[in-house]
């Protein structure tokens, strides 16, 4: 439930409300506006104890939060979270889009697909040093010193990087490289890495599981403000239907209906989702025209040869097209690429 203090309430006043709450086992989560205080009261049916503090004198009024996901409820929060990496800005006016390899394969391949999608105006490197393969003799990832040229290849063109952690124990080394840590699909409910993320101050872009539903996604992302960390973007990424004609399919409904329920951003990952290079560059007008706060697309300097996911990744004169296309979309939208 949120607490909402009467216009005035003093530093004392909120100290015993916070005490009250402490006191019931909950968390509180205290939002000081221009005029009034705001409480959340966050824990397992913490509405039970709303006579405790209607009686209050300094309590102006109590809401329920009638979600089961708390702190990223729109109910929570009515203001839109913008999330800033140095003077990037995810959640705002601008469609960010972010794009990169599905895995870095080396420092060369890297360093030239990072500037050609810089010039085409992407704003995030993407690239997969640890990577979640189906098959246990696909290639995995460079690892640790794949994070180093994501590092380099970062200060080289000035590129903040996102990056997958796969495991609890993989987070604190990649935070050390990565502006952005990545929650795959495959881990979308991995509930201990989610705690794990919930402990750092870095933006974390969470993956919507290939078999998740929108209520499981977002309770996900609770698990990771609950632990302390707000700074979420969602990704729609596709899920798992009966049609084999794409990889997933990609669910729009679900960017414009998280919009509604959570103030966190939302972008789309149009490549992994269809799965199909023919079908990216579309799929990325539609995400825009349906909310998307941006987007996340794989791009290779030679798809043909990629080590992962070279029949979805652009290549770079492919990425260029995209990026020129999306222009009239996000005017149309009231929006900036
Ligand atoms: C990725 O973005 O590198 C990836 C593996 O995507 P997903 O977790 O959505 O399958
Ligand atoms: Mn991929």
């Amino acid at each position: 439930m949120i607490i909402t203090l009467k216009p005035g309430t003093t530093e004392e006043g909120i100290k015993e409300v916070v005490k009250k709450i402490k006191k019931l086992g909950f968390t509180p989560h205290i939002s000081k506006g221009k005029e009034r205080t705001i409480i959340g009261v966050i824990g397992e049916n913490a509405i039970r104890s709303r006579e405790t503090f209607e009686s209050m004198f300094i309590v102006e009024s109590i809401t329920p939060i009638t979600k089961p996901y708390k702190l990223v409820s729109r109910e929570f929060k009515k203001e839109k979270t913008i999330i800033k990496i140095k003077e990037l800005k995810i959640g705002g006016e601008e469609v960010v889009v972010m794009a990169g390899p599905c895995a870095v394969e080396n420092k060369e391949m890297l360093i030239k697909t990072a500037k050609k999608v810089k010039e085409a105006g992407a704003k995030v490197l993407r690239g997969g040093a640890f990577k979640p393969r189906t098959s246990p003799y696909s290639f995995q990832g460079l690892g640790e010193e794949g994070l180093r040229y994501l590092k380099e290849v970062s200060k080289i063109t000035n590129l903040p990087v996102v990056t997958e952690a796969m495991d609890p124990r993989q987070v604190e080394l990649v935070s050390r490289y990565a502006d952005i840590i990545q929650i795959g699909a495959r881990n979308m409910q991995n509930f201990d890495l989610l705690k794990e993320v919930g402990k750092i101050n870095k933006p974390v872009l969470l993956k919507r599981g290939m078999a998740s539903t929108i209520k499981e996604f977002l309770m996900s992302a609770e698990y990771i403000l609950s632990s302390g960390n707000k700074k979420v973007i969602l990704c729609e990424r596709g899920i798992r239907t009966f049609e084999e004609e794409t990889r997933f399919t990609l669910d729009l409904s679900a960017v414009s209906l998280i919009k509604n329920l959570t103030h966190l951003p939302i972008i789309v990952d149009p490549s992994h989702a269809t799965g199909r290079r023919d079908l990216v560059i579309s799929m990325s007008i539609a995400a825009i025209a349906a909310g998307s706060d941006g987007l996340i697309i794989e791009v290779h300097p030679n798809p043909q040869e990629a080590l992962s996911d070279g029949f979805q990744s652009l290549a770079l004169e492919e990425f260029s097209t995209l990026m020129q296309k999306l222009y009239p979309i996000t005017q149309a939208v009231g929006r900036k690429v």
